[in-house]
């Protein structure tokens, strides 16, 4: 039988690997879970897919557990990076949790023109990550990084990656089914690119979704954005979202006609 139990280790996992506890991880494991010797655990380390280990030693302070077998293959998200800038903290670890559960494969907080917040506890955010890798069942977990600021990120933007740019001033206006059949009319952005155009289908490149501050973008920013030969600007409807609500639906919007759902 499978293990109910999945826990994220930092360690390599392989047939007969076994894996030294911390202090902590025995107390969650013994402690809290009840679970004894010959218990069994999934573990998975973002790299090596999932694997049921089998409890050999148990302990207050520490304990060991044995790599049996592998029970799934690492299944990586697509190549979609979620960029965001940091609200409130509650909302934030929110925006996180559901990037991780949703498949980003990497998370980038930015400082905007308008982002109230300048720091954020990267390691909090990342530990949120992993649990949400733990509960959802993900043999992949998204590496959360540094603040930086969204100007210099712009600076040495990736050539080929594409930018899901959600901006709210296009509100009601240009849907992403459009832009990624190629549908979109209007210009200033790699989104008109003419009908027929043979280009690299957009599913086959790498991707991000930009979600601005509570206090939306900046006009210098957005002109920034614009002229972007990378951007394609989006509408998230004819409302205005909220920056957690608008990062989970561009996660979907996106994942939905682009991605692995
Ligand atoms: N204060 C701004 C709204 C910011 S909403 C205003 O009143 O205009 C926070 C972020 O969510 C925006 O920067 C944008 O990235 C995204 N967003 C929210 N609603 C959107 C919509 N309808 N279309 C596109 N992006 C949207």
């Amino acid at each position: 039988m499978s293990a109910k139990i999945r826990l994220y280790v930092d360690h390599p996992l392989g047939a007969g690997q076994s894996i030294p506890l911390e202090k902590d991880q025995a107390h969650y494991l013994f402690g809290v879970m009840r679970q004894r010797l010959g218990g069994t655990v999934a573990l998975f380390n973002g790299v090596d897919g999932e694997w049921q280990a089998e409890v050999t030693e148990a302990g207050k302070r520490g304990g060991t557990l044995t790599c049996r077998e592998q029970s799934k293959p690492l299944q990586m998200p697509p190549d979609l990076w979620l960029i965001f800038a940091p609200i409130k903290k509650a909302r934030t670890d929110f925006i996180v949790e559901k990037a991780a559960e949703m498949g980003a494969a990497r998370i980038l907080p930015v400082g905007t023109e308008y982002t109230n917040s300048e720091r954020i506890r990267q390691d909090r955010l990342q530990a949120h990550a992993v649990e949400a890798a733990e509960q959802c069942g993900g043999t992949y977990v998204p590496e959360v990084s540094d603040l930086q600021k969204l100007s210099q990120m712009l600076d040495h933007w990736p050539a080929e990656r594409q930018l899901m740019f959600c901006d709210e001033a296009e509100v009601g206006q240009r849907l992403f089914l459009d832009v990624a059949q190629g549908n979109a009319l209007g210009g200033g952005t790699g989104a008109d690119r003419s009908a027929g155009e043979l280009v690299d289908p957009l599913s086959s490149q790498p991707w991000a979704i930009l979600i601005g501050p509570e206090g939306g973008f900046s006009d210098k920013e957005r002109k920034r954005l614009h002229a972007m030969e990378q951007a394609h600007v989006v509408s998230l409807g004819p409302r205005i979202l909220r920056a957690d609500t608008a990062a989970v639906a561009a996660m979907t919007l996106w994942q939905q006609t682009l991605g692995d759902w």
